[in-house]
């Protein structure tokens, strides 16, 4: 099981459409997906059409460790692919853990429970990606804590570097503190407009900032991608074969196969 947060403290740049679209597409080439929720808009959850009448169980009452997780997955309509719901009652959470000492490492202690009652039913899950909120809150800090890596969307705009300084120095703060073996799982350019000269010159400059941690699958703007969530499905599902759906199947190609070659280069290393 390996959990990945998608984090960037920016707002509408493609978090919970990765989240979504990325579960999926993995689910699609046969990996176990669960998408834990972590934001109170709720817009995965809502993206993947959940109701919010079935939104009994939250996020929320895991993290307060009311519910163990197993009992809020929810599968969604696509094989292999469940969700975590949330709803606006996880804006509380900050207030609510504000006195607990242990307040950061709540999801880590809910996913460790999760891991071992999976292995207790010899289950399995491959991936929990983690849709975070945009800021650098209570619930960032649980997610990035939880995971094994962050995997950032960057959309392709003037001043998409900008803020990312201060999401790395969060993701240094929680490996000092909280979680050493936090790694950067990648960067994922997001709304590419091959049309828009600015949209290159970002891409340009974030590669050359963060090197091979930058996947090669660029997300285009795709009009088809910012309709799915209103029907409840993703795009995958909504139009099979739109430049989005390509483009989120093989992302998550490159994620399985940088997974792989992560494996094989820690077996060849001596013990
Ligand atoms: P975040 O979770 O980071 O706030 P979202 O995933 O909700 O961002 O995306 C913000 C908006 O941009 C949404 O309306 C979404 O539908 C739209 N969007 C995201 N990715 C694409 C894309 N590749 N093409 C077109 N619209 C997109
Ligand atoms: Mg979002």
């Amino acid at each position: 099981m390996k959990t990945i947060a998608i984090a960037n403290q920016k707002g509408g740049v493609g978090k919970t459409t990765t989240a979504i679209n990325l579960g999926t597409a993995l689910a699609a080439i046969g990996q176990k997906v669960v998408i834990l929720d972590l934001d109170p808009q709720g817009n995965a959850s809502t993206g993947l059409g959940v109701p919010k009448a079935e939104r009994t169980c939250t996020s929320y009452d895991v993290l307060l460790g009311d519910d163990r997780l197993s009992s809020a997955v929810i599968q969604t309509s696509v094989p292999g692919l469940s969700i975590v719901p949330s709803d606006v009652e996880l804006s509380g959470a900050e207030l609510n853990l504000a006195d607990d000492q242990r307040r950061s490492y709540r999801l880590k202690m809910a996913l460790a429970d999760y891991r071992q009652e999976l292995e207790a039913n010899d289950d399995q899950c491959d991936y929990v990606l983690i849709d975070c909120p945009p800021s650098l809150n209570v619930l960032t800090v649980n997610s990035l804590a939880a995971s094994d890596a962050v995997l950032v969307p960057l959309q392709c705009e003037f001043f998409a570097l900008e803020g990312l300084t201060q999401l790395m120095r969060t993701v240094d703060l929680v490996r000092d503190h909280l979680n050493p073996n936090l790694t950067i799982q990648g960067v994922v350019l997001t709304m590419y407009d091959s049309r828009n000269n600015l949209s290159g010159e970002v891409a340009a400059d974030v590669r050359e900032f963060f090197g091979d941690k930058v996947y090669q699958t660029m997300i285009p703007r795709n009009v088809r991608v910012s309709e799915a969530p209103s029907m409840g499905k993703p795009v995958l599902l909504y139009d099979l074969h739109c430049p989005g759906s390509k483009a989120y199947l093989s992302l998550a190609k490159e994620v399985v196969q940088q997974e792989r070659a992560d494996t094989s280069k820690n077996e060849n290393e001596p013990a």
